[in-house]
């Protein structure tokens, strides 16, 4: 720990990745309000430590220390309390922001994934390391960010915080084959670049596979805020909603606006249109309960039988079909990416469902694929029915188009190692 003027004494001294001996350091009890575990110390470095740096060509890799999060799994920190240690190679640096006062940069980050993603360098992240990496984005630099965040800003977004760290190009070992991996796959990297993948929802947040789904009463239970994937079948929610609203077209704050208005965002501080977003709740329903979902944008408007302006026009005749509006919700089966926010309405201890991405099939495709011999009919029958506690029949909502059986035989439904933990749970109890 080096502390005030010590900082400034030490910083033209040390060099990163150099290997140093430090010699009679002070080394002190931590204050207790520091102390992760008993009896934790901390080596005090003043100016009066002797410090010399090893003579060495090049120093020893970094050894594997870090847990690395893969691209893949990004999601499962959206928007949570949790931050992530990653490796990425940089495709790509936009220039320089402001917000308020503070330097901000998008940089595009790549892995062995295929997938591109945006790190927001913040204050002196981007003075410092975000200039650097500029500098040097020909050579596609190898970076490893330590404790940043990931939100669903934009869909999927990481972000340094406070106590973030961005190591460039370091001496460790994990980084050779990754860059040799952007040398192989230059072109296909710089393809999807030009393609701006890393702002393609879809690749952001695919399609889970079914091991990644939950159920809509396993996610009401869940104290955390972290977000999860479920599944099920959609209904139109009240007649009397609005589905648009005027808002920011960068980052989606709702301004009492007229549309088309310019104006310098309060909130991101770009000069912006005001643009009418599409908004929608719906009740979500799959065998184990239903909850109240918020759709937003083009995941809200994929599933409206006309267009945005279509809406306005048809809302301002007062001739707004709602009846097709439901049919064509309703023929749906949709996978969502759901967080749970406090409302802001009414008492304030609300649960809000806001849906980060929406996956949309067609249910009727999707039952015409499945196979309805007797057998098959009889099989998901005896599962739906064997499925222990007395609750499970009774959850599914009376108002949808949708039975029980036909939910198991759609899969949506509980995988078996989850029934086999209720098995668990109902015979403790
Ligand atoms: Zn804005």
């Amino acid at each position: 720990m080096i502390y005030k003027s010590d900082i400034e004494f030490f910083r033209n001294h040390f060099n990163l990745y150099k290997r140093y001996m430090i010699s009679n350091a002070r080394v002190e009890y931590t204050p207790l309000e520091y102390r992760a575990h008993e009896n934790q110390c901390t080596w005090y470095i003043d100016n009066s430590t002797i410090v010399q740096a090893i003579d060495e060509a090049s120093p020893p890799e970094i050894p594997s220390v870090f847990t690395f999060t893969p691209f893949r799994r990004f999601y499962q920190h959206i928007d949570d309390t949790s931050d992530i240690d990653t490796l990425g190679i940089v495709a790509q640096v936009h220039p320089r922001n402001h917000r308020g006062p503070t330097p901000t940069r998008e940089i595009v980050i790549i892995d062995n994934s295929f997938m591109p993603v945006i790190l927001t360098l913040w204050g002196e992240h981007e003075t410092d390391e975000g200039q650097t990496i500029a500098n040097i984005i020909q050579s596609m630099p190898l970076i490893v960010a330590l404790r940043v965040k990931v939100s669903s800003y934009h869909t999927l977004n990481l972000s340094t915080k406070f106590g973030s760290s961005i190591l460039v190009n370091p001496p460790i070992q994990q980084g050779a084959s990754l860059k040799q991996w952007a040398v192989e796959n230059k072109s296909q990297i710089t393809e999807l670049i030009a393609q701006k993948a890393y702002c393609d929802r879809a690749k952001l947040l695919p399609q889970p596979s079914e091991d990644e789904l939950c159920t809509i009463t396993d996610f009401l239970k869940f104290p955390t805020k972290k977000a999860y994937w479920i599944q099920g079948t959609p209904r139109f929610l009240d007649r009397s909603q609005h589905l648009w609203y005027n808002a920011c077209s960068n980052c989606h704050k709702s301004f009492r606006a007229k549309p088309l208005w310019k104006i310098v965002c309060t909130s991101c501080n770009k000069q912006v249109n005001v643009v009418p977003r599409c908004r929608l709740t719906i009740e979500l329903a799959d065998y184990s309960g239903m909850l109240t979902l918020d759709l937003y944008d083009n995941d809200a408007e994929q599933l409206l039988p006309f267009t945005l302006l279509e809406i306005q026009e048809l809302e301002d005749k007062h001739q707004l079909n709602y009846i097709a509006i439901e049919q064509a919700i309703e023929n749906t089966i949709l996978t969502c990416f759901v967080k749970k926010m406090m409302g802001n309405r009414g008492s304030g201890d609300t649960e809000k469902y806001t849906a980060i991405i929406v996956h949309k099939a067609n249910a009727a495709e999707i039952i015409s694929k499945i196979p309805t011999t007797p057998a098959s009919i009889a099989t998901s029958s005896t599962c739906a029915s064997s499925t222990p506690g007395p609750s499970t029949a009774e959850a599914v909502p009376k108002h949808s188009t949708f039975d029980s059986e036909l939910f198991t035989a759609l899969k949506i439904t509980e995988s078996p190692t989850k029934r086999q933990r209720t098995d668990v749970t109902d015979m403790e109890q």
